[in-house]
């Protein structure tokens, strides 16, 4: 049995660092494990200029003091009105790596969001011309929708059409949930990519409603039945290149959660990589954690692998029920479990 594991530094291809207090509670986490992080754009208001980006850039690493090794990849959030010369200008000068869609009300601060993916085409020309990728919040806002069919009708609605009409147009697809989407991914014939959650590997939906209402287990994409987190697992494990590391921590203050309406997102930075190499253990698939962690998504987006390593040892770890105080106080992912494995640095 292996009880320690090398690799080489990971990256969060997908994650919420938020603003001010929360920001500074939060960043660290990040840091500890992760080499680089895909940064997402939601913020009120949204990050959709090339100085807003810089900005909040500066914010970050101002959040994580002097000599913390950790690059912050910056994206631009996308509207109706997004201005691909814009874009292209925040690509070209290093600000921006990627551009994030987010359909209107899909999920926290996406009001401002894309009513209409055909109200894009400039800005998905440019994208494709450049070889910039677009990041996919992959559901459908259709009401008439089951919250839990919105991921499956999306890639049928919008994602098949889109991979046909912009055939060279790089895309991940984030968070996915279901086997439709892993599908999708795993097969189609176009340059796309999905990152995974830890939560999207571990739990199914009845984590939210496991003897009574569970706020802390509630995101979105919203967790979904038994096969399809088996079908997300396969994926994940599976070796292949288009499948990576994207933990969509996404902080709340206790409050905000537990709340006559909680908002969505499951706060997983402080012990993101023990819970995936969880899962790739129970899948006896730890020679392929280090692709998956730390080799997939830099290539995807074009970039070196990190230099350095991480360590992790088997171990119990107890996780917190709480990290944090006063208005910075969240409730963690896997919260007064225990994870088999330990962040050694
Ligand atoms: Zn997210």
């Amino acid at each position: 049995m292996t009880d320690r594991l090398t690799i080489r530094r990971p990256d969060d291809w997908h994650v919420h660092l938020r603003d001010g207090a929360m920001l500074q509670a939060v960043a660290g986490h990040t840091a500890r494990q992760f080499g680089r992080a895909i940064v997402m754009p939601n913020l009120t208001p949204p990050v959709t200029s090339v100085a807003a980006a810089e900005a909040y850039r500066g914010r970050i690493m101002a959040a994580l003091g002097e000599g913390v090794d950790f690059t912050p990849l910056m994206t631009c959030y996308l509207t109706d009105d997004a201005d691909p010369a814009e874009i292209a200008a925040g690509h070209a000068a290093g600000v921006f790596t990627a551009c994030k869609l987010y359909p209107a009300h899909a999920t926290t601060n996406s009001a401002h969001g894309v009513t209409d993916i055909r109200r894009l085409t400039g800005v998905l020309e440019t994208l494709q011309r450049i070889g910039m990728p677009l990041l996919i919040h992959g559901e459908v806002t259709d009401k008439a929708i089951d919250i839990f069919d919105r991921e499956a009708v999306f890639v049928e609605r919008v994602l098949t059409p889109l991979t046909r009409d912009y055939p060279g147009l790089r895309i991940v697809l984030e968070h996915i949930t279901t086997a439709e989407a892993a599908a999708f991914v795993a097969e189609a014939d176009h340059p796309i990519a999905a990152t995974i959650t830890p939560q999207h590997l571990l739990i199914n939906r009845n984590a939210i409603f496991d003897g009574g209402l569970r706020p802390h287990a509630y995101c979105l994409p919203v967790l979904k039945r038994e096969t399809h987190r088996l079908a997300v697992r396969r994926a994940a494990v599976s070796g292949s290149p288009r499948f990576f590391l994207g933990t969509d921590s996404a902080p709340h203050v206790v409050g905000a959660k537990e709340s006559g309406c909680g908002c969505a997102g499951i706060f997983n930075a402080p012990f993101a990589l023990e819970a995936y190499l969880r899962v790739f253990d129970e899948e006896g698939a730890l020679d392929r954690f280090e692709g998956f962690a730390s080799e997939h998504g830099a290539r995807f987006y074009g970039r070196p692998l990190n230099e350095g390593t991480v360590t992790l040892v088997r171990d119990a770890v107890a996780v917190p029920d709480r990290i944090g105080t006063g208005e910075t106080a969240v409730v963690p992912f896997m919260a007064g479990e225990t994870i088999g494995w330990r962040f050694d640095g």
